[in-house]
């Protein structure tokens, strides 16, 4: 019988190669092998047919040495416990790789809310917090949308909360609209994170940003706005992608002389699907949905969803591709990434690159706990900086160890989180 994938082993052997590198003793691998806490727990729900539903739902805080847990919570109907303690763990090394003071964590509950009216779907948030009230807050652990929620789930879970906890704590939650103590930048934050990384790198590789060529896999939130940066920069993009619901395909979208950022934007849906009518007319190429990895540019930047990069499409990165900025959540696979590193392309992995937006979170709850709030141009100068000194801290360990930037950056996360345990006198 072939063995389910899944996720939490991955990330556990991830972790005790990194472990191996950095000769971790006995005591500090069993303590980071494992999240710190974990809450299980249902939620009943009067649905709207006036029958009672009940929903699992869960809380797992993987680490918090470095400061509150930080993780989203996901809405998903295959849901399972092992896939948010993995997420929770990437938390962990995600924010400490950036160097914010907070920790891992993720939560989840088993339903699809597109099957949910509003009403139900703000009875499951509100319900989620009763459960996990005692054991989340600004100075504990600080919840965010992921899969399948949003914004407007996020407010109902904060009103909830400082119903409960009498008072005006939204430090608690982020990811809120900025009428309810959101951050300005948000939006931006990911994909022009990944472009000061990538920013960073063409230093490195002694490439003018003015002129240099990218494609761009996915056309969502992360890649447009990480199209509009390079190519405010003096970059040009010269394809991207998407997924299109009705022909159940990917297809590539193509200018040589490089898009118009705004102009497709224009013609893209909420959910970053382009139109393809449209598109033709203004003289975009359409073409495969793996085509936009064999152009002739010296950056990709994959940016639409997992497992993209592959055996198979590996094969098809043009030879001028020096440097790859996972935009997206694990876009690589493990055998493709053997040979990106074989043949010395510099892999901007997705915990760093992609960190553009749990930095903006920090930021956001900083705001919250401080009752003050900054115009758009600090939130991004600060980005800015974030995203650099921790891109250059890796490329650093990368260049004076020999090692290739994925693992440079787990070592380098790893061994700040088990400082700070050994610090606290964990292990
Ligand atoms: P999104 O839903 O806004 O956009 C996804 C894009 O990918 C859409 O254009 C969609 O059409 C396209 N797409 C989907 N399947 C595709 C396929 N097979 N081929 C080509 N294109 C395809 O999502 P997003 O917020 O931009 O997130 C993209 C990736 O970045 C995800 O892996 C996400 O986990 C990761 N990420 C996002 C954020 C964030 O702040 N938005 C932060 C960290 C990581």
């Amino acid at each position: 019988m072939v063995k389910e994938f899944n996720a939490f082993e991955m990330a556990q052997r991830q972790f005790d190669a990194v472990a191996d590198k950095l000769q971790l003793d006995a005591g500090i691998r069993d303590l980071l092998r494992w999240p710190q806490r974990e809450y299980h727990f249902t939620i009943p729900v009067r649905m709207d047919d006036g029958s009672v539903k009940v929903f699992r739902g869960f809380r797992v805080q993987h680490n918090d040495a470095r400061g509150p847990a930080k993780g989203g919570i996901r809405f998903h109907p295959q849901e399972t416990v092992d896939t948010v303690r993995a997420l929770a763990t990437w938390m962990t090394w995600k924010c400490a790789v950036v160097d914010i003071p907070l920790g891992g964590g993720k939560g989840g509950v088993i339903c699809d809310p597109h099957h949910l009216s509003p009403r139900e779907q703000e009875a499951v948030c509100r319900g989620w917090v009763r459960q996990v009230a005692r054991n989340i807050g600004p100075l504990q652990d600080v919840p965010a949308p992921d899969v399948m929620t949003n914004p407007q789930h996020m407010v109902w879970m904060l009103d909830e909360y400082e119903k409960i906890a009498g008072g005006h704590f939204p430090g608690v939650i982020t990811g809120k609209p900025v009428e309810v103590g959101g951050s300005l930048g948000r939006t931006e934050a990911t994909g022009y994170g990944v472009i000061y990384t990538v920013r960073e790198a063409l230093k490195r590789k002694k490439i003018k940003v003015e002129g240099v060529k990218a494609s761009i896999q996915g056309f969502g939130n992360v890649a447009q706005y990480a199209a509009k940066l390079l190519i405010e920069l003096g970059g040009s993009v010269v394809a991207v992608s998407c997924w299109d619901n009705d022909d159940r395909a990917a297809y590539t979208y193509a200018k040589a002389d490089g898009i118009d950022a705004d102009f497709l934007l224009s013609i893209t849906d909420r959910f970053g699907t382009i139109d393809k009518d449209k598109a033709v007319k203004a003289g975009y190429k359409i073409e495969g949905g793996d085509d936009w990895i064999a152009k002739d540019v010296q950056v990709l930047i994959p940016a639409a969803i997992e497992n993209q990069v592959t055996a198979e499409t590996v094969k098809r990165v043009h030879r001028n591709v020096k440097i790859i900025a996972e935009g997206a959540n694990g876009p690589t696979t493990p055998e493709a990434d053997a040979v990106l590193k074989e043949r010395g392309v510099y892999v901007i992995p997705d915990f760093l690159a992609n960190a553009g937006g749990v930095t903006c979170s920090y930021f956001e709850q900083v705001q919250c706990n401080t009752n003050f709030f900054w115009p758009k141009v600090e939130v991004l100068q600060r980005l800015d900086q974030k995203m650099t000194s921790a891109f250059n801290a890796v490329a650093d360990l990368a260049d004076d160890a020999g090692e290739y930037m994925r693992d440079a950056a787990y070592m380098i996360a790893i061994q700040r989180v088990a400082t700070a345990c050994h610090l606290r006198g964990w292990a």
